[in-house]
């Protein structure tokens, strides 16, 4: 049967706008649906106007530093609307490139809602399209538990637009966004509290990059709570919010952000009208090449809940496209060794296991360990201590995963999964001529395990 595309895309976010341009780049016929913002999340609630504040932020910390390097300064100032206005500029011009990568790459965009009707078919805007394959690339959507009040609470979502900066902020959650958005507030001037449920936030990053980080924050003035968790959130008279924790205390805020993860965004997507299946989660089921229990639809991205970060959709994203139409150029994603960073401040940046997954897989390591002032703030008054962290295979020589709190850690990283990808040794990292002065040669000055 002759359909109207060869591959349907439903949304133009990170993993769908790569899928949809390299398949069309491969001689197929592509259309992609988006219904509310081309770019996809990354582009427009996630991380480039996330880093935009993030770097807004850090201003404040550079104004303090500069008297000691001999700059006086008056009193500085700060004006959100202005930040979110040049914010806001920034995401339209990149929703135009968006538009123009995909249409000067023979995509054909279909701007609204898509709903999938039958296995080889989808509905849009009252009109019906049939391709021989669909790619649901829907993304997520910020999940706020439904306490009493949740509706008094902000996502993420939100937050970017927010038209005055609120004096008080209570953030719920103890991940990626949590942590980041934290050190937005705090850093551009409002009261921060970061509320977590656990012991210690950040689950799954290396023991001391949390501890480290803890303390860094910590020193900076953030109020951070652990075990803590709300149970219900009061509008006052007021405006502001009375929330009420779990074990009895009362906070006062003028904004609770949540930040306690995402689901796939799956609404009104019509798959009662196919056999994908969902795991236990709620994302959508594939196997290792992006396909459902639907044989002509694939899912990829955020909606399949494996690993929520842009470059893995783009990677994705790719995989489906050489697959469908270009084979003989297919290669499966590689899900080991994925860098990645926390845009708090000080940031994070890690690759590899950390040393608990390390010495829970068997292996037998050797750690080393760095903690020192960078150089930059020798003639300032601030404290900030930066941690380097090297996991080794004591056995193999291999190093196993690099963990880093500081400035520019993403940065840092970056390089560093180069080196482990290709397997380096701690030998290799030892034999690598440092970069002076930098911080990040401390990575190849360590030679004393501090712990085996
Ligand atoms: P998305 O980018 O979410 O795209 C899905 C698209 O589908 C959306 O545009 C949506 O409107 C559209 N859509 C949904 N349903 C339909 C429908 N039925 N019809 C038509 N269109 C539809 N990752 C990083 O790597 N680094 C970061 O610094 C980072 N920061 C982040 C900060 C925040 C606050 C958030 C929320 C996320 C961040 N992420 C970051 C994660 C990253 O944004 C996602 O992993 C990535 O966007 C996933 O891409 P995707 O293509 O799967 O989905
Ligand atoms: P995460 O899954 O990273 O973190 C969710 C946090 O919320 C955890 O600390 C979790 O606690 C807590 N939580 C979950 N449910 C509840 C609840 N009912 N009550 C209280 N706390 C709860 O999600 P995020 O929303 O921070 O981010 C989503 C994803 O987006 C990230 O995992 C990441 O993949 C991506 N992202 C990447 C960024 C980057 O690359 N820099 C930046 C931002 C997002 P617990 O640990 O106890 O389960």
């Amino acid at each position: 049967m002759a359909y109207d595309f060869d591959l349907y895309v439903i949304g133009a976010g990170s993993g769908g706008v790569r899928a949809a341009r390299f398949a069309a780049g491969f001689g197929a016929k592509v259309a992609v649906a988006e219904s509310r913002y081309l770019g996809g999340t990354c582009v427009n609630v996630g991380c480039v106007p996330k880093k935009l504040l993030v770097y807004g932020a850090h201003f404040a910390e550079d104004f303090e530093q500069a008297s000691g390097f001999g700059w006086g300064l008056d009193e500085a100032q700060f004006d959100w609307p202005t930040l979110i206005a040049n914010k806001d500029r920034e995401i339209n011009r990149l929703n135009g490139i968006y538009r123009n990568l995909l249409v000067n790459s023979g995509v054909t965009l279909h701007e609204g809602h898509a709903k999938i009707v039958d296995p080889h078919q989808v509905e849009i805007n009252g009109e019906r399209f049939t391709a021989k394959n669909i790619l649901i690339a829907t993304g997520g959507w910020p999940q706020i538990p439904e306490i009493p009040g949740h509706e008094h609470a902000i996502s993420s979502n939100q937050a970017f637009f927010l038209k005055e900066l609120p004096k008080r902020v209570l953030v719920v959650g103890g991940g990626y966004i949590a942590v980041e958005f934290a050190g937005i507030f705090h850093g551009l001037g409002a009261k921060t509290t970061l509320l977590y449920r656990g012991e210690l936030f950040l689950r799954g990053f290396d023991g001391s990059v949390r501890k480290h980080l803890q303390e860094e924050l910590t020193k900076r003035g953030m109020d951070l709570q652990f075990n803590a968790d709300i149970e219900r959130i009061d509008k006052q008279a007021d405006g502001s919010l009375k929330v009420t924790l779990k074990d009895g205390r009362q906070l006062e805020a003028d904004c609770v952000f949540y930040a306690t993860g995402r689901r796939p965004m799956l609404d009104n997507l019509g798959l009662e009208n196919t056999g994908v299946k969902l795991d236990r989660k709620g994302f959508v089921e594939v196997d290792e090449l992006y396909q459902t229990a639907e044989p002509s639809i694939l899912a990829l991205g955020d909606v399949i809940g494996r690993v929520q970060l842009t470059p893995v959709a783009l990677a994705e994203g790719m995989a489906v496209a050489r697959r469908l139409f270009k084979p003989e150029q297919y290669r499966p994603v590689d899900y080991k060794m994925i860098p990645t960073a926390v845009f708090s401040l000080p940031n994070i940046g890690t690759v590899g296991l950390t040393e608990e997954e390390a010495r829970e897989a068997g292996h037998e390591v050797q750690i080393f360990e760095s903690r020192f002032r960078p150089m930059k703030l020798t003639l300032t008054e601030c404290q900030e201590r930066t941690l380097m962290k090297l996991v080794v295979d004591a056995r193999t020589d291999k190093v196993l995963g690099c963990h880093m709190v500081g400035p520019e850690a993403g940065e840092i990283v970056q390089g560093l999964a180069i080196a482990l990808k290709a397997g380096a040794t701690k030998r290799d990292f030892d034999e690598t001529i440092g970069v002076h002065p930098t911080a990040a040669e401390e990575f190849v000055t360590m030679r004393t395990p501090v712990a085996g």
